[in-house]
């Protein structure tokens, strides 16, 4: 049997996996599986790195980490990976920032990090490394004489060859990507997008589910990540989401509610989105008093600017909004900047009509997935949902909005309140299916098989 090997930018202990639930919990059952190893950054920063690994055994997982310099941290985590590689990869030239000093810090951190992991290793391992943290991971494994299988999945999109283009040396991290064997992105969409620019900048090859260039064969294919879904339908019925819920339908007394839950990120439309709802407010003003709208945007990445710039301009309209509208006994808009339990997040979810996800671009997107799956099927909500998020292209029974059309937006969220029970039930019904039968688990299986075809394959 061979053993697992994860590399992600932050590993959890098993009790954080259990908190956080979906992908950590998917991943930590693979991990105890067979003994596994969980790899990656410890969260903490030293003046100087002496490259000691942090190793703790966790039931059957041993979790291995290290500490960024200080450097580090402000040039490869909040520089190259979240001022550059994460607006670029969300479409956003106008916010990336294209500073050499972050490419090189970035390279250097990728070649610590796989010098560290080499000793670790046995010979009958398969190496999955995650996200855009790692993006050269691999190659600097075989620069270090590695030869296990190594899969890299991407959980951002992958930006047009038009958009990538624009980064100095989009070349060189092509060319880190062809050191994996099995290559994974959320959509055909994301998949599509990097064979584009694998032969028509590089002239390179791509049939079926492959790609040739760089002198290497490796296999590009599309693992739309899933939730827990039978988790999560049930902690739809835990005593947390019922108090939650309870709460909730008090609160509202009869009004419908709209919910918006999102990391406060400008990828995720929210200006966009508090526009919408104010333009519904001016446009229809048969819902004044009968509908709120609450969103719930826990802040995140407080370090850089645009995180801080957004947050000012959402407080702003939120303010507005309310100045425009609210009644003494209505409050139109609720922002809130905490986060939720996802016990809490499922009864929240089931307490309002309408889930309001339009993301400008998303990897995938699991709170749309999240909200179907947490709905009472006899009675449940409607979602809408950004054609720009990757879980768009699996749940098409949702109304598909185009995030950049105020007007339209708040146009779909009239319809879905003066939905009728058939419709709804109808499209709830379609959706489930779906995401029972592609849950979080089977997407964890699916790359690990992935991954031992190769394996097979170079064995023959
Ligand atoms: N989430 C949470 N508590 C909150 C807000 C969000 O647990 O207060 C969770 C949410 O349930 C979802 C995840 O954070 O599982 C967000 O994932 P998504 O793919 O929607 O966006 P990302 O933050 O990864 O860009």
């Amino acid at each position: 049997m061979n053993r697992l090997v994860v590399v992600s930018n932050r590993v959890g202990t098993v009790k954080d996996a259990a908190r956080a639930g979906g992908l950590a919990v998917a991943l930590v059952e693979a991990l105890s599986a067979a003994g596994g190893l969980w790899y990656g950054w410890s969260g903490e920063t030293s003046e100087a790195n002496d490259g000691r690994l942090r190793m703790v055994q966790d039931g059957d997982i041993t979790l291995a980490t290290l500490d960024l310099t200080d450097q580090d941290y402000e040039q490869y985590y909040n520089g190259f990976a979240n001022r550059t590689l994460w607006p670029l990869f969300h479409y956003r030239i106008d916010l990336t920032s294209f500073d050499r000093r972050y490419y090189e810090t970035y390279q250097q951190v990728n070649a610590q990090f796989a010098e560290g992991l080499v000793p670790l290793l046995q010979p009958n391992d398969l190496i999955w490394v995650h996200d855009y943290h790692f993006l050269a991971f691999g190659q600097e494994l075989r620069r270090l004489k590695c030869t296990q299988p190594i899969g890299f999945f991407l959980h951002i999109p992958f930006p047009s060859r038009e958009v990538f283009i624009t980064l100095p040396r989009h070349d060189k991290l092509v060319e880190a990507l062809f050191a994996y064997d099995v290559l994974g992105f959320q959509t055909d969409r994301d998949r599509r997008m990097f064979q584009d620019y694998v032969v028509r900048e590089l002239g390179g090859e791509v049939w079926e589910n492959k790609a040739r260039a760089f002198g290497r064969t490796i296999e590009v294919r599309t693992f739309p990540i899933g939730i827990d879904t039978e988790t999560f339908v049930q902690s739809a019925d835990s005593p947390e989401a019922i108090n939650q819920y309870t709460s909730m339908r008090e609160m509202l007394k009869g009004r419908h509610q709209i919910i918006g839950v999102d990391r406060l990120d400008y990828t995720k439309g929210l200006p966009e989105r508090f526009e919408s709802f104010e333009r519904l407010l001016e446009d229809h003003s048969d819902v004044h008093r009968k509908v709120s709208f609450m969103q719930i945007a826990p802040v995140s990445r407080t370090e850089v600017e645009e995180y801080v710039d957004i947050r000012h301009e959402l407080e702003g309209a939120s303010g507005r909004i309310n100045g425009r509208f609210a009644e003494f006994d209505w409050t139109p808009l609720r922002y809130l900047n905490r986060s939720f339990s996802r016990h809490q997040l499922a009864g929240l979810y089931r307490a309002s009509r309408i889930g309001l996800v339009t993301p400008l671009r998303d990897g995938m997107n699991l709170v749309a997935k999240e909200y179907v799956a947490a709905q009472d099927p006899e009675d449940p909500g409607v979602l809408i949902l950004s054609r720009f998020a990757g879980a768009a292209s699996q749940l098409r029974s949702a109304l598909i909005v185009n995030p950049y059309d105020v007007k339209a937006v708040a146009d779909a969220v009239h319809e879905a309140l003066n939905m009728t029970l058939q419709e709804r039930r109808d499209r709830h019904q379609t959706m489930m299916p779906d995401l029972l039968a592609n849950n979080v688990n089977i997407w964890r299986d699916n790359f690990i098989e992935g991954m031992k075809s190769v394996e097979r394959r170079e064995a023959a």
